[in-house]
């Protein structure tokens, strides 16, 4: 027997699906969807779900992530309905529903939680900068004497290796609800499945959000994949190269550091113009009608993150040493919230959630083909 929740329309109601009520199960939304197939079909069936209160059916389902969110389905509605909005809920409230810690709920259903976790983790930031960082050169720009770069190393390290972990508990759960089915899947995958799967589907997906081009609107296919490069580059140069990133030295216009500086903030600026421009607007297409408020946290975040760090370089360039310290310890109080509240708990995550999705629903369809064979061999 399936468990009821009678709330849980009013949450993802609170999650941004305010229109779903006015459905009347057309089924046009599927008919139209790029993205809906046989074994996934979506999103009627979610809606159906959702109107329920079937809880444990939407997060046994991978289907909320295999919508891109293009808008096709919301734009021929007959009932304005906002059938990718719901969508768009769903993934929220699944993401709140991986969480193990019970921060992403707080994060994303209360406004105040959001803006005071933001300030203590800038204010924390600053207070270990003020503690931590070294000598201060005023007669020339030493960034790198300024942040010793094994300071800024150890950083890096803990919350990689601390937001890591987070992330892969929270896919672990994931795996649960859509392939263990809570523990009532009968069939067992060889792991020769699942390595081949994993190979065939997780690259793929999560470089080229391939999926994204059977869609009408490519240029959020584009927006999304240039954002996605962006965020990489930095964090190349952040982790991985910042003994030549975070230098006292002055390099060329046209060093590879620099250059791929530029790109990535070329890239994140490019994204979030676009992305604040259809918010604020809310232009002709209905994927920017409702934004939530960690919609605006991520991209003001986002915003402030790559601003800070193109002053930085700014500054360091026209030998402003204190202009230059200053700015990067605000960019440093910035990014902090960024990272910790979007990798594991908000928006940043779905850049995980949407290809394992991709990947855990093949080996459900596995254990589903499996199951029924057995079904028929048993009948018979
Ligand atoms: S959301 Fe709209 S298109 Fe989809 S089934 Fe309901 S009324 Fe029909
Ligand atoms: S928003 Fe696009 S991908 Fe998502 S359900 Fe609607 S039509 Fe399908």
């Amino acid at each position: 027997m399936e468990r009821v929740n009678p709330q849980f329309i009013d949450t993802i109601k609170k999650l941004g699906a305010f229109d779903i009520n006015a459905c009347y199960s057309c089924g046009t939304c599927t008919a139209i969807c790029p993205l809906s197939t046989g074994e996934n079909s979506f999103p009627r069936k979610m809606i159906r779900y959702s109107l329920l209160g079937l809880e444990e059916k939407i997060l046994g389902s991978p289907e909320p992530w295999l919508c891109y969110y293009c808008g096709e389905c919301t734009e021929t509605c007959p009932r304005e309905a906002d059938p990718g909005g719901l969508m768009m809920a769903l993934r929220r409230f699944a993401t709140m529903k991986y969480d193990v810690t019970g921060l992403s709920p707080l994060i994303y259903l209360s406004k105040s939680f959001k803006f005071i976790a933001t300030l203590f983790l800038a204010a924390l930031t600053l207070v270990l900068i003020y503690f931590l960082h070294g000598p201060i050169v005023t007669s020339e720009v030493k960034l790198a004497t300024f942040a010793p770069v094994h300071i800024t190393e150890i950083g890096d390290i803990v919350i990689l290796i601390g937001l890591g972990t987070l992330l892969l508990i929270n896919v672990y759960r994931m795996y649960r609800h859509i392939v263990l089915r809570g523990g009532k899947v009968k069939a067992k995958i060889p792991l020769k499945v699942y390595i081949a799967e994993f190979i065939k589907i997780l690259p793929l997906n999560f470089f080229t959000q391939i999926k994204f081009k059977f869609c009408e609107r490519k240029k959020y296919w584009i927006t999304h994949l240039i954002i996605v490069y962006g965020y990489g580059m930095a964090f190349i140069l952040v982790v991985l190269l910042l003994k030549w990133f975070q230098t006292d030295e002055f390099y060329p216009f046209m060093h590879p550091i620099r250059i791929a500086g530029y790109l990535s903030t070329v890239a994140l600026l490019y994204g979030i113009v676009v992305m604040a421009r259809g918010r604020l607007k809310k232009e002709r297409d209905p994927v920017w009608k409702h934004s939530h408020s960690t919609d605006w946290m991520f991209l003001i975040l986002l915003f402030l993150t790559t601003l800070t760090g193109l002053f930085v370089d700014v500054f360091k360039y026209l030998h402003l040493p204190m202009a230059t310290y200053i700015t990067y310890s605000i960019h440093l109080a910035v990014v902090t919230p960024l990272l910790v509240l979007e990798v594991p708990f908000a928006k940043w995550s779905h850049l995980a959630y949407r290809p394992f999705a991709i990947y855990f629903a093949r080996l459900k369809e596995y254990t589903e083909k499996v199951e029924s064979s057995e079904e028929l061999r048993e009948a018979a």
